[in-house]
Formats: structure tokens, C-alpha cells, sequence
């Protein structure tokens, strides 16, 4: 039987805005089911979307932890492509069962193990036989960063210079929840990611610095100067591959005053740590007890003023000439919230993990195998942003 519509994983605040997008493209997706392993999420998505959007949505329960149950939903719904925007720890289970269904898979970040706080590729990479063998293929990364930063490498890549030697990835949230402290996605995979020691690639090889030790000012268009920090990100380490000629990739992310000294103070105290321990008899992980404490990020929406802005610095050579554009998007958290019930950072995660999965659905981006996202031909993603919400704009920037 021929494979049609697709199957959204999870029903968080990525998920909310992936699936009132695709719902939006209904033409394209022809049909679209939600699952998590919390049902009741799932139908309030529905609801909302039935009501605005007018559009139906099927829904399932289901844990994805666990393949064989998630290939018995996948066999039974047969839809063309798989979007895992539930968390980084099922990005495993999740292309196994896509490859045991030959069903094509579109992530958003890459796997972590639940015990260790480190993400790396290499085990998604290592499925690229898998995936070849079942005929299908991954797209990984389809978020904003990774995601949209990746596209916009492989643009100017493409398009714009002979020879890139420099990217600079910023991101910048100046929103504003009126919370002393809160995170703006899930709060485990943020805190994991903030308080890891930051990394660079330079010359061939990855230079480590402590938890953000390496601060600049940086202006933002549209926004103006905020204090922007090194941070580890995952797109580093494939576009530090796939782009030619690169000397250094880096990559920069703002934090408020109140977020950093909130941070420091729940690191110093053990509440980041995330190996079990023992409270009055009970086993339990200190950040995932903080994470329950925190606000859930998809209640964030009808509170968050400002906006975000992401883009990639990129400097080259175009003509033997040197030359340096900075590629970025502006989104208004409010704006965001009015279109779809959601903050600006779901929003800029949602609506390119609907776009790489209508690149597959439609079969622009083709091939088998394991891919990123900067290994497609970025113009039309790039036309889709400009369509569907993250309009992207080029400025180009002084070379010294
Ligand atoms: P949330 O925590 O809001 O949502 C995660 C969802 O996944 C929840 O609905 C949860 O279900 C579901 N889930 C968790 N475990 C399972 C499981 N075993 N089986 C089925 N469903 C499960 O996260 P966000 O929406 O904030 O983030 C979603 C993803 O987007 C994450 O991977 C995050 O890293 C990524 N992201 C990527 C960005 C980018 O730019 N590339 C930026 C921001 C986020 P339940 O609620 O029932 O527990």
C-alpha cells in the first residue's frame, strides 16, 4: 500500500508549532498524525488545530523508547515521513523503527545519552548503512540551530563564495518571560547544553573552554548589543566536514544576567547533576526534579516580549576577493504567539522541522542514507523560510 501523510513524535512546544505548520500545509501532508507518550497532549494540539486551522488530526499514544511498539504504530498509520520532536534520547529507537518501516526520518538534535551529558553524531552517523540498506534516508538537524544556521552555511556555500574560512554562528533571545528564571525549551537539554564546557573548531582541531568563559559583545540588527557567550553547539561538528575551506567555526548564544547567576547557583548547589541519588528514601535525577519545578516552556507563549535574532557570520573569498555577509532571521515572540500559540524559540525550531520534512515529502531533497542538513541544496529551504514565517534577510559586513 502506497505510504501517505506523515507521524509527528511528541507534543511539546516544538511539536505544537511542527504540527499547526504542517497542518497549514495540508496540501502537502495530505494527512497528519500526532503521537506522545501523553496522550491528553496530543488532543489539545488536535483541538487547536481543528478550531483554527480546521484541519483534523489523528492522535496516538505512544513511548518511543520502545521499537517495537513504535514500529507497530509506524506499520499501522504508514505515512511517508517521520518527525521525532519529541526529545534527543529517543533520536535511536526512533530511526530504528523508521528503518525497520523504510520510512523516512526528520530530527531536530542530536542523540544524547540520558546518563551522560554529551551529544555527538557519531551514533546517528553510524546508522548511515542502515538507512542506505532500507532505502530510506534521515535528515538530522531540521530545527533552527542546528537547522536554519546549517541551510544558511550551505546557501553562501553555494551561492555566495568560492571558499568560506570563517562562520560565526550567533543566537540571540531577547525576550523577555518576566520569570527570574526559566528555559526556553526543554529545560534538561538547555541546562545540559549551557553548563558543558564550550568547544571551537580552529585549524583542524577542537579547542575546549570552560562553561561559558569566552564572552563577547556582540551587536544584533534589529536588536542592538547583548553579551553573547561560547557554547558547544552540535552543528559544529558536521559543518566543520561539510564546509569547504573552513579555518574556524564557533558558535555564540546570549544569557541574561538573572539566567547565568540563576545557573551558577543551581550548578554550585548539585541541582544540574544528573546521577541518581537518594532523598528520603526515594531515587531521583536533581535536574530532572528541578526540570518539574521550572515552568513548562510551552507556557511561556502568552508571556514573552521581544525577539530572537540567529544568524551566521560568514567570511570568504568570492572572486579573489575577500568578503563577509552576516545571514540571519528576526522573529517577535508575540508575533509567533498570535500565529500558532507559541514563543519565538519553538516557533523558529517548529517551522523548519515542517519545511525539511516537506523537502522530503515532496522528494526536493533526495538520496539514502544519513544526511545534515547543509549536504542539500539550501535555495529551496531558503524560499520555503521566506513563506513560511522566517523570513531571512543579507547584510553584508565590513572585512578588515
Ligand atoms: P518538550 O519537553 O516541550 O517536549 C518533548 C515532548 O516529547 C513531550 O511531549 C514528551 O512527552 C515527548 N516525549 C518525551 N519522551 C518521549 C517518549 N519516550 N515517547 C514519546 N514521547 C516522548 O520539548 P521541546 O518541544 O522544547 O523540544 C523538542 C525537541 O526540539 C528537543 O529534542 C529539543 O532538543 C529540540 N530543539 C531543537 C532546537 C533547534 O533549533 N534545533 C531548539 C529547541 C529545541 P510527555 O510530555 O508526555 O512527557
Amino acid at each position: 500500500m502506497n505510504k501517505k501523510g506523515i507521524l509527528i513524535i511528541g507534543a511539546g512546544g516544538v511539536s505544537r508549532v511542527a504540527t499547526v505548520k504542517c497542518a497549514m500545509n495540508i496540501d502537502t501532508f495530505e494527512k497528519i498524525t500526532l503521537a506522545s507518550r501523553t496522550l491528553s497532549k496530543c488532543e489539545a494540539i488536535a483541538k487547536d488545530i481543528k478550531k483554527n486551522q480546521k484541519v483534523d488530526i489523528d492522535v496516538a499514544k505512544v513511548d518511543a523508547d520502545n521499537v517495537p511498539e513504535l514500529s507497530e504504530l509506524i506499520k499501522k498509520i504508514n505515512p511517508k515521513v517521520v518527525l521525532n520532536v519529541a526529545l534527543p534520547y529517543q533520536d535511536l529507537t526512533i530511526m530504528d523503527a523508521c528503518t525497520s518501516c523504510g520510512v523516512d526520518y526528520v530530527d531536530t538534535a542530536n542523540y544524547e545519552h540520558p546518563d551522560v551529558a554529551k551529544f555527538e553524531y557519531k551514533e546517528q552517523w553510524a546508522k548511515q548503512e542502515q538507512f542506505k540498506k532500507a532505502g530510506v534516508k534521515a535528515l538530522l538537524g531540521s530545527g533552527f540551530d542546528p537547522g536554519v544556521t546549517g541551510v544558511f552555511c550551505a546557501y553562501a556555500q553555494q551561492n555566495l563564495f568560492d571558499e568560506i574560512n570563517y562562520i560565526d554562528i550567533m543566537d540571540c533571545n531577547a525576550g523577555d518571560h518576566g520569570y527570574a528564571f526559566a528555559t526556553n525549551f526543554n529545560p534538561e537539554i538547555n541546562l545540559r547544553e549551557v553548563s558543558s564546557n564550550g568547544r571551537y573548531w580552529e585549524d583542524g582541531k577542537w579547542i575546549e573552554t570552560k562553561p561559558l568563559e569566552i564572552k563577547i559583545d556582540h551587536d544584533y540588527p534589529e536588536i542592538g548589543i547583548k553579551p553573547s557567550y561560547l557554547l558547544y553547539h552540535e552543528e559544529l561538528e558536521s559543518l566543520c566536514k561539510n564546509i569547504k575551506g573552513l579555518k574556524r567555526i564557533r558558535f555564540f548564544m546570549t544569557f541574561g544576567d538573572s539566567y547565568i547567576q540563576h545557573m551558577n547557583c543551581l550548578q554550585n548547589v548539585g541541582m544540574l547533576g544528573i546521577e541518581e541519588i537518594e532523598h528520603k528514601g526515594q531515587k531521583i535525577i536533581p535536574m530532572e526534579f528541578l526540570a518539574t519545578l521550572l515552568p513548562d516552556p510551552a507556557s511561556l507563549g502568552p508571556r514573552t516580549v521581544g525577539k530572537t535574532n540567529i544568524g551566521c557570520i560568514i567570511e570568504g573569498f568570492k572572486d579573489g576577493i575577500k568578503k563577509k555577509v552576516y545571514i540571519y532571521n528576526t522573529c517577535d515572540h508575540q508575533e509567533c504567539y498570535k500565529e500558532v500559540g507559541a514563543q519565538a524559540v519553538s516557533y523558529t525550531t517548529g517551522v523548519p522541522a515542517m519545511i525539511g520534512t516537506k523537502m522530503l515529502y515532496k522528494g526536493i531533497w533526495d538520496g539514502t542514507g544519513v544526511f545534515n542538513i547543509e549536504e542539500f541544496d539550501a535555495k529551496p529551504f531558503m524560499d520555503e523560510l521566506m513563506i513560511q514565517g522566517l523570513p531571512w534577510k543579507i547584510l553584508d559586513l565590513p572585512v578588515e
